[in-house]
């Protein structure tokens, strides 16, 4: 084979790259050397893991991995194609009946990923003649969910983070036939809650949809961990779509969308991402299955994990640093500074801590922070390590 000239392509790639270096935005990965846990190994050390979001500690839970591999010796490695040609197995179909039940709506469909997921809904629901309203600080995910309808001539607004007079002033100057307000119901990089009982009134006065997306507060959130619904004892209403992520707290991958028969049955007829895509091995959905069992009897999981976060709050207080209030898993430690915020989560890594930075574009401009993720599998000690040591650094 002759030498192949370098590209004039990639050269412009490379530079974009370095401007990354240059700007302190460079990614890159770190090789974990372990199962997900309490701690993962990177570089031959254990460190304690506040970067999952492996909220009720499942993903690395003996009884999911043996689900799992009995999950592949009966149906096999893969599903073979999509749902809608021959992938969807007896598994596939008896998750999403447990979830259905588990989330109280008439019926459930499973994706391959909640990014997929919400891919599919907002298009699938808002073309032209439709209006959708966005908070803010929705996830990316949805975001992009957003521009696709915008491109089939959907109406898109995102409202000031969970302003609900705000939204209430956009729906009612909105002429559109079909509405969609649609938001996070624990928002990521914060881990506040949206004010989902004021939304669904708004969704009830304005005849519109509330698409929820609830990554972070399911399995959490709730009695049994049914989720954010649940938390504010809000109705299966048929105008609500709940997605929920499966790859988070159940601790394997995928997601689902709950709502009625009718908009389940369109979402299967017409979200381009459900139908154009191969359906998940079916031994996930086995694991699946056995972690909603550990979810509806998590109880124990569940209180470890608040004690946890409660822990972290009070000892958090006698540190220079902000802690906004966050009642989930999510603790967002406010550094301001990028470079303070780098060279902290650095420190911390060197004393075997790994407590992600994140910086803008993530969250806006001087609120770099810690983002600490805890789990159940933390216990007391891990959390007062973590707090001594950010005493010690401050
Ligand atoms: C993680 C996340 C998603 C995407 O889910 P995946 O299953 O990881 O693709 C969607 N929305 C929110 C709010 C998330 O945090």
């Amino acid at each position: 084979m002759p030498e192949l000239a370098p590209s004039r392509l990639d050269a412009r790639l490379e530079a974009e790259l370095q401007e990354f270096t240059a700007a302190g935005r460079r990614r890159q990965r770190r090789i974990v050397d372990s199962a997900c846990g309490r701690t993962l190994t990177v570089d031959g050390r254990q460190r304690l893991n506040f970067a999952s979001n492996d909220y009720l500690g499942l993903a690395g839970d003996p009884a999911l991995a043996q689900a799992l591999a009995a999950g592949a010796q009966a149906w096999g490695a893969g599903s073979g194609a999509a749902h809608l040609v021959s992938g969807h197995l007896a598994p596939h179909q008896a998750l999403e009946d447990a979830l259905a039940a588990f989330t109280g709506f008439p019926r459930a469909l499973c994706f391959a990923t909640g990014y997929l997921a919400n891919l599919a809904v907002t298009p699938a629901l808002a073309g032209r003649g439709a209006a959708v309203f966005a908070d803010k600080l929705n996830h990316a995910s949805l975001i992009d969910a957003m521009q696709l309808a915008k491109a089939n001539g959907a109406d898109v607004r995102r409202y000031p983070h969970n302003d609900l007079a705000a939204l209430e002033r956009l729906l009612a100057a909105s002429p559109a036939a079909t509405k969609l307000i649609v938001t996070d119901a624990v928002f990521s990089m914060d881990g506040d809650l949206a004010p989902l009982p004021g939304l669904f009134a708004l969704a009830e006065r304005h005849d519109a949809w509330l698409v929820i997306d609830d990554a972070h507060g399911f399995g959490v959130l709730g009695p049994q961990g049914r989720g954010s619904l649940a938390h504010f004892g809000l109705p299966a209403a048929p105008r609500i779509l709940l997605m929920g992520t499966l790859g988070k707290a159940a601790g394997v991958g995928g997601a689902f969308v709950a709502g009625s028969a009718t908009a389940i049955d369109y979402l299967l007829n017409t979200g381009r991402s459900y139908i154009f895509t191969t359906a998940a091995p079916p031994a996930m959905a086995c694991a699946l299955a056995a972690s909603l069992r550990l979810i509806g009897d998590g109880d124990a999981r569940r209180r470890q994990l608040f004690a946890n976060i409660a822990r972290l709050r009070d000892g958090a207080a006698g540190l220079p640093w902000r802690l906004p209030a966050s009642p989930t898993a999510i603790q967002p430690l406010i550094v301001g500074d990028n470079q303070a915020t780098l060279a902290l989560a650095q420190a911390l890594w060197e004393r075997d801590l790994w407590v992600p930075a994140i910086r803008p574009p993530t969250v806006p401009q001087g609120s770099a922070r810690l983002r600490i993720s805890l789990s159940a599998a933390h216990t007391a000690d891990d959390i007062d390590h973590l707090l001594a040591t950010l005493k010690e650094l401050a």
